[in-house]
């Protein structure tokens, strides 16, 4: 399997906030050249066996995958996991958990929001959601998007729902070692995902990716719809230097709202190890 495939490792359906079912994500990654695909809901697998089943309908390989939410030194990061059996009753029971505070977290961003001016949000919010167990703040984005409060989902990040500003709630997810041997134990591979979003200095970023090498994890994305190209670079190296496999992934969500579509990305920089080389028994055809 070679590091210029056109694999798309990373997305989101309406099982989490995405604005397609899974179906609808199949169609589209294998119209955009996709050749090797997974969904990654945010703590969520639920989707999982919808989406085996259209990849295999199009003709296109799967691997299953997740996204889940960690705190780590204060700070969310988002750990994916690929190629874990779908029935595994110990992931399921931590996704179950990690999603669990998620409704009371959406009353208390629609109380700061109310605060501000802005009413009803939690049961506007509710109208964008496809799955009611994993309200999210894109759902709260999308709101305040219709009712004119702001124009784009990235205006409504920069004003509201982030640290410092109206509708930011401080969450506690899952612990890093824990969320990694989820994965682990249901035979996934853990990936560290885009890794440059999170602004830590130089000894967070070392601590992260020592502690996540230390628990078992094996990789990181490197070319995703959330890096730079100078970033492709840095974690690049930093795949080299920690001795992790590279993945390769959109992150996309709606039509309307990502600026990078299914398989629209540059190939991995040819020198790195592809997740999928790691994973070749664990892919569905
Ligand atoms: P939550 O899991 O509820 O904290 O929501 C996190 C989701 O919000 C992410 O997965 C993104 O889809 C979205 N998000 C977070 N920050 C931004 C941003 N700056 N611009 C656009 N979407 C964002
Ligand atoms: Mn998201
Ligand atoms: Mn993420
Ligand atoms: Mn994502």
């Amino acid at each position: 399997m070679p590091s210029y495939l056109n694999a798309d490792l990373h997305c989101h359906s309406v099982v989490s906030d995405g604005t397609l079912t899974p179906e609808d994500l199949a169609s589209r990654a294998k119209a955009n050249g996709v050749e090797l695909w997974a969904l990654t809901d945010h703590d969520e697998i639920s989707g999982q066996h919808r989406a085996a089943a259209a990849a295999r309908a199009q003709g296109l390989p799967y691997l299953t995958g997740t996204e889940i939410s960690v705190t780590f030194a204060g700070t969310t990061v988002h750990i994916v996991g690929l190629g874990f059996d779908p029935d595994n009753a110990q992931l399921a029971a931590g996704l179950a958990a990690t999603r669990g505070g998620r409704g009371e977290r959406a009353k208390e961003m629609a109380e700061q929001l109310a605060q501000v001016g802005i009413r009803g949000a939690y049961e506007g919010a509710l109208q964008f959601v496809g799955n009611p167990a994993l309200i999210s703040r894109t759902h709260f984005a999308r709101f305040l998007v219709e009712t004119g409060v702001c124009r784009d989902t990235p205006e409504v990040f920069r004003k509201y729902l982030t640290e410092g500003k109206p509708g930011y709630v401080e969450h506690r997810w899952a612990a890093l070692g824990d969320a990694v041997r989820w994965i682990t134990e249901a035979g996934g591979l853990a990936l560290i995902a885009h890794p440059a979003r999170y602004k830590f200095t130089a000894n967070e970023e070392f601590a992260l990716f020592s502690e996540f090498k230390a628990h078992g994890g094996k990789g990181v994305e490197v070319v995703t719809g959330s890096h730079t190209a100078a970033e492709y670079v840095t974690y690049a190296a930093m795949a080299q230097e920690f001795g992790l496999a590279a993945s390769r992934g959109s992150d996309f969500h709606s039509p309307d709202e990502s600026h990078t579509d299914l398989g629209n990305l540059p190939l991995l920089p040819g020198a790195l190890t592809p997740v999928w080389e790691l994973l070749q028994d664990r892919i569905r055809h």
